[in-house]
């Protein structure tokens, strides 16, 4: 499967777009949708009234605010096409809730011509064509469930923290995954709360077996320190500092 990640930056960030990543396996599945991100999808080159599935890690507005005017040239688009495919919208328990109010409030949303559906998924596998994926409750907002993901294609698999702090449920939904890609807000002489710092990143990847990390979803902070070299103190495996349209194949 090919990776590409849309956005390795937090909310606001001056070089890099908030969280977003696509994966394609026997087709696109577009994990967050932060802001900006949608711009750099525009540059993969893939075709976004093809993509049908989208999941979503949780709500912080990071990983969520391009959704909108996604949505909005999708329902502006079909009325210029026949039809659309439906759009799949999967996440954690308060997703029906969140679509269902955007939908009825802002404006034209509820005219989308093609079909909506909206999955509240937690703990369970799931299949979307070839590709296994598993959603684990993370560590990270007391007010809402975030969840992080493994996607599983043709022998191949990589995790995806979302926003987490180490934890068992990390380290079990990292294990012995081809591609760990993983929350790096801090460096590991600044850390906060919510989040890991760099250091973090290089246990969990050590401790689950990983075959390779990338760092992501940096704070301007820690984008200005050497996070591969404190990854490096605790992980001995291939270790990227990722950035946007970066593209890997697992
Ligand atoms: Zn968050
Ligand atoms: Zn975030």
């Amino acid at each position: 499967m090919k990776v590409t990640i849309l956005g390795s930056g937090t909310n606001i960030h001056p070089t890099r777009a908030a969280a977003g990543y696509l994966f394609q396996t026997d087709r696109p599945i577009l994990l967050d949708f932060g802001p900006r991100t949608l711009s750099n999808l525009l540059q993969t080159g893939v075709d976004r009234h093809t993509i049908q599935h989208l999941l979503f890690t949780h709500y912080h507005a990071d990983h969520f605010s391009d959704f909108i005017p996604f949505f909005f040239d999708a329902v502006c688009y079909s009325r210029f096409v026949t039809v659309r495919p439906g759009l799949s919208i999967l996440g954690p328990p308060g997703t029906k809730r969140l679509f269902r109010t955007i939908f009825r409030t802002f404006p034209n949303f509820s005219d989308a011509p093609f079909p909506v559906t909206l999955k509240e998924v937690q703990g369970r596998s799931f299949a979307i064509g070839e590709t296994r994926v598993t959603p684990w409750p993370m560590t990270h907002s007391d007010q809402q469930i975030c969840l992080g993901y493994r996607l599983e294609y043709q022998g191949r698999s990589v995790a995806f923290s979302g926003d987490a702090v180490a934890s068992p449920h990390l380290i079990s939904l990292c294990r012995n995954v081809d591609l760990a890609i993983l929350d790096c807000s801090f460096a590991a002489s600044q850390p906060g709360g919510a989040h890991m710092h760099a250091e973090e990143c290089g246990k969990v990847a050590r401790e689950a077996g990983v075959k390779r990390l990338v760092l992501s979803h940096f704070y301007q902070a820690a984008d200005r320190s050497n996070v591969v070299t404190q990854a490096r103190r605790f992980f001995s495996g291939p270790i990227l500092k990722g950035k946007d349209l970066l593209s890997l194949t697992v």
